[in-house]
């Protein structure tokens, strides 16, 4: 395909303060270099981080924002010494859209530990330019950051772009994966509903741990969960406390014990 070198035009619906409204914004992409894939975007998924940031509620929004993480679409460029995707190829890209490529975490395939890895919205591209995400008709990025999504996966499953890697992936680090073992999942939220639902697919046997006692019929109802704790400390998370102690594991240890002994319900 004969490529334009013209910015191509794009129209996303982007945050321009910290009212949360979104309106329609007309912008630009760049060029398709010759690594990168460009899509249409098909689906976009909603995480809550998208709502934090249009609201500036991490302190570091740069507007207009355009947000979206967990975008699904299909090819309709591909830079010429792009490999691995063709256009009409249905693919997904998540939180990312570039890293070093050259450090440790780079080199082990751990990419979203690079301290110089670009978000795919709210982040500041290689060329000095913020990154806009998937709220919006197309988007490129290095194929490197680009999945192929399964024929068989509804689009609509875009939110395992984001919710996948917080969930999945440490659960299958850490071995929490066997039939028979027991895992909490503390907060019934987008992430927890995640968390619960690999648990269970994984014959574990799973215990709702939360603070609001509505969660419990969704936890029985939604998700078949058959035990559930209620914890009356709730935890502060958009707190620098919180973040700090994160960072050093302090707090995962302290409320530890808070929440095994938290009240319990058994269903079944
Ligand atoms: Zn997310
Ligand atoms: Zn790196």
């Amino acid at each position: 395909m004969e490529k334009s070198h013209e910015n191509v035009e794009a129209f996303g619906w982007a945050a321009r303060d910290t009212s949360g409204v979104l309106s329609p914004f007309n912008f630009s992409r760049r060029v398709t270099g010759e690594k990168d894939v460009q899509f249409k975007v098909m689906y976009c998924g909603i995480c809550h981080s998208d709502l934090h940031q249009l609201k500036n509620e991490w302190s570091n929004s740069i507007y207009p924002l355009v947000p979206g993480h967990e975008v699904v679409g299909v090819v309709t460029e591909v830079g010429s010494k792009v490999e691995k995707f063709k256009i009409g190829d249905k693919v997904g890209v998540g939180c990312l859209v570039g890293s070093c490529r050259k450090c440790e975490n780079c080199n082990n395939d751990l990419k979203n530990y690079c301290s110089d890895m670009i978000l795919t919205y709210n982040g500041v591209d290689t060329d000095g330019t913020t990154t806009y995400g998937g709220y919006s008709d197309i988007i490129l990025t290095n194929e490197h950051y680009v999945v192929h999504w399964p024929e068989n996966l509804p689009i609509e499953a875009a939110p395992l772009l984001c919710a996948r890697i917080t969930t999945y992936s440490p659960l299958r680090y850490y071995g929490l994966d066997k039939p028979g073992m027991h895992i909490d999942v503390v907060g019934l939220g987008g992430l927890g509903h995640m968390a619960v639902k690999f648990a269970m697919a994984f014959g574990t046997k799973v215990t709702v741990i939360s603070t609001s006692v509505s969660k419990k019929d969704k936890a029985i109802d939604r998700c078949n969960i058959r035990q559930f704790k209620m914890n009356m400390k709730k935890l502060e998370f958009g707190n620098s406390h919180f973040w700090k102690n994160l960072k050093s594991g302090n707090l995962a240890v302290q409320n530890l014990e808070i929440w095994l002994s938290s009240k319990i319900w058994k269903f079944g």
